[in-house]
């Protein structure tokens, strides 16, 4: 059994070093530590170095718990102080607000361990770990059934949330199970059948319930050579179809079948359209991408134009597959 961590355990607080933000920092920033841990708490937080997009305001609240007691503590402080709680995975399918969002926000990105049990092919890791790394590794190791996911730069919550997936392979493929926690304080193993998986889609999406850790099946006993060598090929696929030198939250819109949302705003005229820092990406049209200096409410704002761009020519509303937090408003 190959084991990093046993879960419970991620955060041994003797090593542990806060990531506290350095650019974003503001004035008023305050810090706090949870009652009973040393997990940090700030207050007025800019959230923008968390999301891929390199946009967004403040956490009203931020935490990123290291362990599952320190996540449960996460959750009973909000309750306590009534605030409302969002989740954060590595915030790479995000659009946070300029304004900012009120309550606590909870990253899981710090929810660190992973467990490759070659005697049932089973991969058990936490919600912060990052899918790429998980790739490689399980690669390294000659285990199949990863390659596809080497692109998508999430944490596995974010994934078995979003039913991540790319080239004909998604989450609900591979998932065996995922533990998660309640707004009660409890914890439910649950079966890819009761998320109700579907294209990019799950019940946990919108809903109260935090991903802590999930199970995958994997086909373990191939070369790792060659597990490898299909890996670097996907990695290698995607950079070159997909923009990743400027910052974006990849696929904007969900593909309306039997089109693509790509194809059809390429065929709309959209490819390089830019509104402030916000630009239609030249390389594949369903990335908008933040060319530099990029406000929320410039995405935003692109995002509105380009469904009513679609809707005029094709009579489709592209809807989007990033999910936006805080307010946004047409025109602001
Ligand atoms: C360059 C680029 C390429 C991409 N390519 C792909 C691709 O090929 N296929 C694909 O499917 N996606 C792709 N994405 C989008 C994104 O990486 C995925 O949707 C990913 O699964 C999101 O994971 P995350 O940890 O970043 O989640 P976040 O973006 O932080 O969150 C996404 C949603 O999940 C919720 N969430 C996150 N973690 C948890 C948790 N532990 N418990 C409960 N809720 C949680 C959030 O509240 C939010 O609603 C791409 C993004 C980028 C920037």
């Amino acid at each position: 059994m190959i084991t990093s961590q046993g879960f419970g355990k991620i955060c041994e607080f003797s090593n542990f070093t806060p990531q506290l933000q350095t650019e974003n920092d503001v004035d008023n920033s305050k810090l706090i530590y949870l009652p009973g841990t040393n997990c940090p708490l700030k207050t007025h937080t800019s959230l923008s170095a968390f999301t891929s997009y390199r946009v967004g305001g403040e956490a009203e609240h931020y935490v990123s718990p290291y362990d599952l007691e320190a996540l449960q503590v996460s959750i009973e402080y909000a309750k306590e102080n009534n605030l409302a709680i969002t989740v954060l995975g590595a915030g790479s399918n995000l659009l946070v607000s300029d304004r900012g969002i009120p309550g606590l926000v909870i990253a899981t990105r710090h929810l660190r361990s992973k467990n490759f049990n070659p005697a049932t092919g089973q991969l058990t890791v936490s919600a912060g770990e990052p899918i790429p790394t998980l790739a490689w590794d399980a690669a390294a190791l000659g285990w199949e059934g990863l390659e596809w996911a080497v692109g998508i730069p999430g944490t596995v919550g974010g994934a078995v949330v979003m039913n991540a997936g790319a080239h004909s392979s998604c989450i609900a493929d591979m998932l065996v199970s995922a533990q998660v926690l309640s707004p009660d304080g409890t914890l439910v193993t649950l079966t890819p059948e009761e998320l109700g998986y579907t294209y990019r889609s799950s019940q946990l999406q919108g809903g109260k319930r935090i991903v802590t850790q999930a199970t995958f099946q994997l086909q373990p006993g191939a070369d790792p050579v060659q597990v490898t060598a299909r890996t670097k090929e996907h990695k290698k696929h995607r950079l070159s179809t997909q923009p990743y030198s400027y910052p974006s939250c990849g696929s904007v819109f969900r593909n309306p079948k039997p089109y693509t949302a790509g194809w059809l705003i390429e065929q709309t005229g959209l490819k390089g359209y830019q509104l402030g820092g916000a630009q239609v990406a030249q390389l594949h049209a369903n990335f908008i991408v933040n060319r530099g200096g990029a406000k929320a409410s410039d995405i935003f704002s692109l995002i509105r134009h380009v469904q009513n761009e679609v809707q005029e020519r094709w009579s489709i509303w592209l809807e989007p597959e990033v999910k936006m937090l805080g307010e946004f408003q047409a025109g602001c």
